[in-house]
Formats: C-alpha cells, sequence, structure tokens
C-alpha cells in the first residue's frame, strides 16, 4: 500500500517525504513543481501535474493502491491571497474538490491535511485551542477553513476521516542538511534574516514596532519543520489505529518576537545583521501562539526540537551550505 504525498515537492512536503520514507512507507509524491523542487523529493515515486489533472489523477488511483493521502499542495502566502483570492480558491479548495471526488471513488478513506493557524484570524485569547472562533482574515485562510469543513461533510456522507493539522510558524531544516526551505520570493521571517547573514540583503524589516507585545515586535510560535513531518505520521497511524476525523494545533507553546527571532540568528550566525523597523504588514495579528495540548495528549507528539536556537541552527546549516537553494551552485 502506498502514501499519496501531493505538494511533496515543497518545503514542509519534502520534510515529510523524507520522514515517511524513513519510516519504511512507500510514498507517491504529486507535485506541479510551481513553487516545490524536484531535487527535494529524496527517494519517492514522482508524478508532475496538478489536482486539476483529473486524467493524471484517475492514472495516479488506478495504478497504485493508494491507502492515504497527506495533502499540501496549495498556494500559501497570506498577502498574495488578498490580491488573488479567484486563484486560491480554484488552487485551493477546487482543487481539494478534484482530490476527494477520487478518493471517494476509489474508496481511500484517509486523509492528512495541511492547515493553517490562519484559519483563527485574530485570536480573541493566547494560546489559541482547536475550539476557540475561527474567523479568518485573508482568503488563504478562508480556504483552508473551507476545505476543513468540506472534510467535515465528506466525513458524514462518505465516511471519509480526515486529520487537519494547523500549523503555526514552520521554520528550520533537515537536521540533516539534505533539503530545507527555498522560496523565490522569499517572504518568511527567518530565511529572510539568514538572506542578510549571507549578504544577500542589506537588512531585514521589522514590521511593526508598536504592537501590544514585550518589545513592541510581533510574537509567532516557530516549529521546527521536521516536528511537522512527525505529526503528519503520528496523525496517519491514529487514523488507521482509530478511523476517527479530528482537528490539531501544531507549536510549541512558546511566542518569540520578531527582534527576539533577529537576534537568535545574530547569536547562531555571528553575522551583525542589521534590522529596520517599518510599517505593520496588514493582515498580521499581534501574537499567535498554539495550545498544542491536544496533539500531545491523542497523537502522542512531543517537539524533539522545541529550542528557537535549534531551529535557527538548522535552517542556518542548510543556508549557508546552499546560498542559492536548490539551484546548482
Ligand atoms: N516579518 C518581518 N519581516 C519580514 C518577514 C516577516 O517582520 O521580512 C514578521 C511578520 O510580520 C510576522 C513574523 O515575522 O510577524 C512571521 O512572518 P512570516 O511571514 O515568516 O510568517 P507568518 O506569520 O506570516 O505565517
Amino acid at each position: 500500500m502506498a502514501i499519496l504525498i501531493t505538494g511533496g515537492a515543497g518545503y514542509i512536503g519534502s520534510h515529510t517525504v523524507l520522514y515517511f520514507l524513513n519510516q519504511g512507507e512507500e510514498v507517491i509524491v504529486l507535485d506541479n513543481l510551481e513553487k516545490g523542487h524536484q531535487q527535494a523529493i529524496l527517494g519517492a515515486t514522482f508524478y508532475k501535474g496538478s489536482l486539476h489533472d483529473e486524467a493524471l489523477l484517475t492514472e495516479l488511483f488506478e495504478k497504485h493502491k493508494i491507502d492515504a493521502v497527506i495533502h499540501f499542495a496549495a498556494s500559501s502566502l497570506v498577502g498574495e491571497s488578498v490580491e488573488k483570492p479567484l486563484e486560491y480558491y480554484e488552487n485551493n479548495v477546487i482543487g481539494t474538490h478534484k482530490l476527494v471526488k477520487q478518493m471517494v471513488k476509489h474508496d481511500v478513506k484517509h486523509i492528512v491535511f495541511s492547515s493553517t493557524a490562519a484559519t483563527y484570524g485574530e485570536p480573541k485569547s493566547i494560546p489559541i485551542k482547536e475550539t476557540d472562533p475561527t474567523s479568518p482574515t485573508s482568503p488563504y485562510g478562508e480556504t483552508k477553513l473551507a476545505i476543513e469543513k468540506l472534510f467535515h461533510w465528506c466525513d458524514g456522507a462518505y465516511g471519509l476521516k480526515s486529520v487537519c493539522l494547523r500549523y503555526f510558524n514552520a521554520a528550520g531544516a533537515d537536521p540533516e542538511g539534505r533539503i530545507g526551505e527555498d522560496h523565490t520570493p522569499e517572504s518568511h521571517l527567518i530565511p529572510i534574516v539568514l538572506q542578510v547573514a549571507l549578504g544577500q540583503r542589506e537588512h531585514v524589516q521589522i514590521f511593526g514596532g508598536d504592537y501590544d507585545t514585550k518589545d513592541g515586535s510581533c510574537v509567532r510560535d516557530y516549529i521546527h519543520v521536521m516536528d511537522l513531518a512527525e505529526a503528519h505520521y503520528l496523525a496517519l497511524q491514529k487514523l488507521r489505529r482509530d478511523d476517527k476525523t479530528a482537528i490539531y494545533n501544531l507549536g510549541n507553546g512558546k511566542g518569540f518576537t520578531v527582534k527576539e527571532v533577529i537576534e537568535t540568528c545574530r547569536s547562531v550566525t555571528g553575522h551583525p545583521i542589521p534590522a529596520v523597523v517599518s510599517a505593520r504588514r496588514p493582515g498580521d495579528p499581534a501574537t499567535l501562539i498554539a495550545s498544542a495540548e491536544q496533539a500531545n495528549k491523542e497523537l502522542g507528539w512531543k517537539p524533539k526540537y522545541p529550542q528557537l536556537e535549534a531551529i535557527v541552527r538548522h535552517a542556518w546549516n542548510w543556508h549557508e551550505a546552499k546560498p542559492k537553494g536548490y539551484e546548482t551552485n
């Protein structure tokens, strides 16, 4: 039996593929390589294509005995989603609809879904629990929430069981340095700060210095990408064991300000990393911290790399060794 991982050439997807291969699972990857990198897939069977290609999906489900799907393939930038809501609904919601149609047709009952803290919007209380209200502030968050709801209704109608994993801020890289983060253009904080350390940017902008936080910059809960990868495996094990739909937050339960992240990057890299406070980025809540108690309790998930220092060190090892990412250096 094989596991289909959609979006397996992306950042979190590729680390999850690696984790599943290490567990001895047979993995099939489907990725359109718009954002992903084929070099990031270390050993799985690879199909280049999109969720919208129904003929390809049919071929894939008919050819392989797929017993579960881990679903990453999506557009995933908050700011871009505000500019291009139609594209986000098409790629995320309609794409997932096509995938689920094939799953139902081929009697595949289990899916682990890459969801997000953006489903909550501006939180009412910290730390955020799965039972807190969901009120997304972007099309990105809305599409992820719509997909969670699609799964809920498909459970009642077709017995499709899902685990939706709401990630907080994914960061870090494979501790052995084989794969890492490579977005073009880069928009995430830690890789941007490390690009300053590499001399690829002059300074990092701190988006907002007047938030109601301890130093005025935004607080986020950074979680190691390999810990996220493991959570997908544990979620699949739980689906196989209990056959029950569930939603879990994934974070360390600890927040760091943007300024603290930059300071940690300075100490890990030994570079001065100039920073400039600039305007707030629209749509950024002041503080996002997860309560991951449910995942701890029900999945038995405990992050192996909870320290920000280790997260940054693994990211730095990758960026220093591969300053141009997957592009041949
Ligand atoms: N951020 C920043 N400068 C940057 C990029 C990000 O100050 O160049 C801040 C951003 O406002 C947020 C935090 O860093 O508070 C994490 O942002 P990122 O884009 O990495 O992840 P997000 O929180 O949007 O998922």
